[in-house]
Parts: structure tokens; C-alpha cells; sequence
């Protein structure tokens, strides 16, 4: 469903992603893990078509992210193929970007009007109900700098949710929250991740989160993915000792 074969990302001299075959199934939730500069970021960036790969191929439901397929050939894709792409991934970053010249609500129906084409009405429905799968409908209203950043950050998440995306990409949502809000994020993806369909793909470094939430951890070292598997095998009976060197740092 989302599929890389043979990825390759450079940026100069530094290889930071070396011929990853990496696969997502639909509903699957996969958490990546690893240390700091193993190329984690880089994977989302690439999906979000915010990068370019070096060489190899990405997909998502059978459509080439780079590239469209003319007579049997990939020739590169153009800009309209790109955003088309695109619609199908949400994203949630580390910092959440919300508008902060209008109210909650607008900054979920924005991109649905515009994106999507849905009516304004139709937009404010969706919008509305995905505020309250976060639990924020009550504060529809109220201006980005009022809410705190734990709830900005679900603010985010249901912006995300609004545009019904195939796959949806955490890039560590909870890195730069104060501790006392990490939890209530935590909680809504959890929620999420249960009674959703959606595949999901989550970059985190919140180890117990992790084993919660995937149905599949891929540690990620220097480029590859060293090691994957259920997360009751990657966190109780590690093979490597990359590994189990990069846990026992969470102890
Ligand atoms: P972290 O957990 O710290 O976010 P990461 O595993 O997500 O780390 P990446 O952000 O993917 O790692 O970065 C991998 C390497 O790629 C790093 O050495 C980084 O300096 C380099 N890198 C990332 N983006 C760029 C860029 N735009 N230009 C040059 N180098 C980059």
C-alpha cells in the first residue's frame, strides 16, 4: 500500500538513506524508532514529497510518487501528479503550525474548502466532528495562542483527519510539548489508531507509546532498517545490539 524499493537519499557527501525497502499495509500502524540522525525524519520527508530521493521508488496505493508510468516507462512526475498524491497522506509535524490569525475551526475547514472543494457547510461538519474525536469541539471558536500546545497539537491532528487521508505520518508529535501535555496527545493518536482504518506511520521516541500503538516497530540505524518486527519481539527479545544498546538508553 505504501511501498519504497530501494531508497536512496544523499544530501552531498552524507548518505543519510541506503536502498530502504520499507512497506505499510492498509490499517497497519508501523512506529519507527532509532537514534537521532539514523534517517527517521528523512522517511516522512520523502513520503510527504517535501524531498526528493537520490534513486528508488515510492508508492502509495499503487500510485508513483515521483514518477507517473507512460508505455511501461517511469518517467519523472509533474507538479498537478504531486499534489494529487499528496492528498491521499496527513501529516502531523513536530511543530504544529496552526494559523494563528484564525479561529480553530477555520484552520481545519481551510484546506477541505480549498484542496477538497467541499462547501463551507460541508467542511465545518467534518471539521466539527473530528474536533470532537480530540475532544476541542467546545473550543471551535477560540484562537490558536488561547489553547495550550497539547491541545494546538490535536488541533493538528484533526485538521489532518478532516482531508479522510489514506495514511497518516506522525514526525515525533510529541517532542516539543511540554511533559504535562505529552500524555493527552498520546491518548487522542491511541484513540485514533483504534477505531480507525487508516494505516498509520509514527516516528517516535516514546518507547511504551510505541509498543502500544504498532502493530510493527522498525528500528532504523546509519541508513537501514536493522531490525523490525512485532513490538513484544523488538522490545523484549531484541537480535542486534544496536539494538538493544539504542533501548536500554530508555530504561
Ligand atoms: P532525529 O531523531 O534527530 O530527528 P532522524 O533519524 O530523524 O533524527 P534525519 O532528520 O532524517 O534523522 O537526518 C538524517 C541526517 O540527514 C542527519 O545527519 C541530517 O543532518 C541530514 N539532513 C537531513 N536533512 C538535511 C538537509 N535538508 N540538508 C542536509 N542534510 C540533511
Amino acid at each position: 500500500f505504501v511501498r519504497y524499493r530501494g531508497v536512496s537519499k544523499s544530501f552531498g557527501d552524507n548518505e543519510v538513506l541506503k536502498e530502504v525497502d520499507f512497506d505499510l499495509m492498509p490499517g497497519e500502524r508501523v512506529a519507527i524508532i532509532g537514534p537521532s540522525g539514523s534517517g527517521k525524519t528523512t522517511m516522512a520527508r520523502l513520503l510527504m514529497t517535501l524531498e526528493e530521493p537520490t534513486s528508488g521508488t515510492i508508492e502509495v496505493d499503487g500510485q508513483h510518487l515521483w514518477h507517473k508510468e507512460v508505455k511501461g516507462k517511469l518517467v519523472k512526475a509533474d507538479e498537478k501528479h504531486l499534489h494529487q498524491v499528496r492528498g491521499d497522506i496527513g501529516m502531523v509535524f513536530q511543530h504544529f503550525n496552526l494559523f494563528p490569525h484564525m479561529t480553530i475551526l477555520r484552520n481545519c475547514t481551510e484546506a477541505p474548502i480549498k484542496v477538497l472543494d467541499l462547501s463551507k457547510k460541508e467542511a465545518e461538519e467534518r471539521a466539527m466532528e473530528m474536533l470532537d474525536k480530540v475532544g476541542l469541539a467546545d473550543k471551535a471558536k477560540d484562537y490558536p495562542a488561547s489553547l495550550s500546545g497539547g491541545q494546538q497539537q490535536r488541533v493538528a491532528i484533526a485538521r489532518a483527519l478532516v482531508m479522510r487521508p489514506k495514511v497518516m505520518l506522525f514526525d515525533e508529535p510529541t517532542s516539543a510539548l511540554d511533559p504535562e501535555t505529552v500524555g493527552e496527545v498520546l491518548q487522542v493518536i491511541k484513540d485514533i489508531a483504534k477505531s480507525g482504518e487508516m494505516a498509520m506511520m509514527l516516528i517516535t521516541h516514546e518507547m511504551s507509546f510505541a509498543r502500544d500503538v504498532a502493530d510493527r516497530v522498525c528500528f532504523f540505524d546509519n541508513g537501514t532498517i536493522q531490525e523490525q518486527g512485532p513490538p513484544s519481539k523488538i522490545f523484549s527479545d531484541p537480535e542486534t545490539d544496536r539494538l538493544r544498546e539504542f533501548l536500554s538508553r530508555f530504561d
